[in-house]
């Protein structure tokens, strides 16, 4: 029952009205009995500044972000975790004392997700990664955290795939970053060399979409990992199916990166399997 001691999560983005992120919070809230309630809140650009401020005005706990506000909240934190710092984005903001601590769990997510769903741990692992946009960045910087020997990222723009390899680079020396061209053959070469395939591009999300790979680059052993979720396969995926290969889409990455801000928000584990159950439905009520 919403009364005086319920506790209030918000979410701001723009646009929201896609987000299954309400559907999972409010239902793990509930499965642990939790007095608090999470609401999305569609925010212009040109407002993040205030509604952030609100955000201790009101007494709300803790918030979540999404596109475009991931990076331009920055600044507006009185403390940020070494991930989101380094990533330079924060998709998590806890709330306590009045100050805002910005956290990025998109990243810890992803890896939590590789390790349980796809059971692969990426230590020691040669990686290549379609795209080097926000998702990319935050993948990127944990996978090289986790101990992968080598990631390989490539981008429509080259200089941007330059620019996060130059990043992880310096963070993790351990680890090796190259960058590719979108030359298929070179594309090609990386992939087959490589133990997992991350798309962390937008391409895939609509039927007319073309495979950004090489079909016969999709190799046995290789793990294949699609950020997109709806739909749920994207030919990416379809083909590594079809070739036998495990092949996972994004609603693994949603689901942990949520349950990772949930734990900051509550100091309770989240309740996983509850969440999945109903972002699945809510995917289904979709299509
Ligand atoms: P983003 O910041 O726009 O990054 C996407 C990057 O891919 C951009 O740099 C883009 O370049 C590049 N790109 C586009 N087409 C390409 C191509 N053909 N070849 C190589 N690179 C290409 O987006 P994002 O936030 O990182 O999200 C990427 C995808 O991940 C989206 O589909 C998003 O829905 C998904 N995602 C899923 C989760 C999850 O929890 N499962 C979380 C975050 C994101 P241009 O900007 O020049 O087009």
């Amino acid at each position: 029952m919403i009364n005086a001691d319920t506790r209030l999560y918000v979410l701001f983005g723009y646009p929201v009205r896609h987000t299954f992120s309400p559907v999972m919070h409010n239902v793990a809230f509930r499965a642990i009995g939790l007095n608090s309630v999470y609401l999305p809140f569609e925010v212009e650009p040109e407002k993040i500044g205030d509604a952030l401020k609100g955000i201790v005005a009101l007494g709300i706990e803790g918030a979540n972000l999404t596109i475009p506000h991931k990076e331009r909240a920055l600044v507006y934190m009185d403390k940020l975790s070494p991930e989101a710092r380094l990533i330079g984005a924060v998709n998590t903001i806890v709330c306590r004392n009045k100050k805002l601590i910005g956290y990025n769990t998109d990243g810890a997510g992803f890896v939590a997700s590789l390790k349980k769903d796809a059971r692969l741990s990426p230590k020691g692992k040669n990686i290549f990664i379609l795209g080097a946009g926000g998702a990319a960045r935050a993948i990127a910087v944990e996978l090289a955290k986790e101990g992968a020997r080598r990631i390989a990222l490539t981008d429509l723009v080259y200089r941007r795939a330059q620019n996060l390899a130059l990043k992880v680079r310096q963070a993790f020396s351990d680890c090796t970053v190259r960058v590719s061209t979108l030359r298929k053959k070179e594309m090609t070469r990386n992939i087959l060399d490589s133990d997992l395939l991350i798309n962390a591009t937008p391409i895939g999300m609509n039927k007319s979409d073309p495979l950004l790979v090489d079909e016969e680059s999709l190799h046995p052993g290789l793990v294949v990992y699609d950020l997109i979720y709806n739909p749920r396969e994207t030919k990416l995926l379809k083909c590594a199916r079809v070739r036998k290969l495990k092949a996972l889409n994004g609603l693994g990455m949603l689901l942990y990166q949520g349950a990772i801000s949930f734990k900051l928000w509550t100091g309770r584990k989240a309740p996983v399997e509850v969440m999945r159950k109903a972002l699945l439905k809510q995917i289904n009520l979709k299509k």
